[in-house]
């Protein structure tokens, strides 16, 4: 389906259509009220459609921040940010009324307990613009997609963290956005369940091509996920490097090679974020 959204008025567009380009960030800064540093600051990427995006950083280097960003969450105060051709924020100005439509999954998968699975998947079909003719086909689709089908009547209290998990990644999905954003969804997960849903989380998004930024701090996650892993500085958050993961798909989680890229990376981003001069400073006292 088509999801150029008509630029608002005021809006500017950016000629990236000849790119494949979904997501352009750059020179973001970011701090938070009284802070004492920022959050980001200098931080520059693009992200292509399609792309299966892993943002790599340590706790408090500012992944959230920026998908908050993304999100139009908060306005950063310096930088340009284009989604989907549309410029939304440049030199701490929001350009655009409205960013392109984006499905979240968080940590924790945020269902209305007092709605069916199925009701809340329609509820995010609602507060995204989709007909009502439409919610009932892809209700179904996205449920199945992602194995939860036979749960569209369960009300989410009956289910398990994982099958909760899927339903939180199927109304994301569901709602056809320009992009998914995934912040950490398995990390409160045992690691079995979140292996599985790593495997069938690569399924879906073989299936249906939508492209996804996902953060992690796991090297093996974002290893295993990722077209491209973002690995962010210590914080404040701009970009250390943008890694290409080769390995062909279908991947094993198991895969030696994926260990071995895992490995190299833990060393060098050990030392990028500071960890030896941290272990350093505390064996001296
Ligand atoms: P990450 O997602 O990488 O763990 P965050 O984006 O949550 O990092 O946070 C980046 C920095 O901003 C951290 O230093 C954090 O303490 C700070 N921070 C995050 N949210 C807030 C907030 N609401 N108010 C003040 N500081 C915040």
């Amino acid at each position: 389906m088509s999801r150029e959204p008509e630029p608002p008025s005021g809006a500017t567009e950016v000629g990236v259509p000849a790119s494949s380009r979904v997501v352009e960030i750059e020179d973001l800064a970011f701090g938070y009220g009284e802070a004492k540093q920022p959050a980001l600051d200098g931080l520059t990427l693009s992200i292509e459609h399609g792309e299966f995006a892993c943002v790599l950083g340590p706790s408090g280097c500012g992944k959230s921040t920026l998908l908050g960003i993304l999100s139009g969450l908060y306005a950063p105060q310096r930088g340009r940010v284009a989604v989907d051709g549309t410029l939304v924020y440049e030199g701490g100005r929001r350009m655009a009324r409205e960013a392109p439509p984006m499905g979240y999954v968080f940590q924790d998968p945020r269902l209305l307990p007092w709605r069916r699975v199925r009701q809340n998947v329609e509820l995010a079909l609602r507060a995204a613009g989709v007909p009502q003719a439409e919610w009932e086909r892809r209700v179904s689709r996205y449920l199945d997609m992602c194995g939860i089908g036979p749960f569209a009547e369960s009300w989410p209290g009956n289910l398990s963290g994982g099958q909760r998990q899927r339903v939180a990644i199927a109304r994301a999905l569901a709602i056809e956005p320009t992009l998914v954003l995934m912040d950490e969804p398995f990390s409160t997960l045992d690691e079995v369940t979140a292996r599985f849903l790593r495997r069938e989380l690569l399924d879906v998004w073989e299936r249906t091509g939508q492209t996804i930024i996902f953060v992690t701090h796991s090297i093996r996650e974002a290893v295993f996920l990722a077209d491209h892993v973002y690995v962010m500085t210590a914080g404040p958050g701009k970009l250390l490097e943008r890694r290409t993961i080769e390995i062909p798909r279908p991947r094993v989680y198991e895969d030696p090679r994926l260990t071995e890229i895992e490995a190299g990376m833990v060393e060098w981003v050990l030392r990028h974020w500071g960890f030896y001069e941290n272990a350093e400073r505390e064996e001296g006292g």
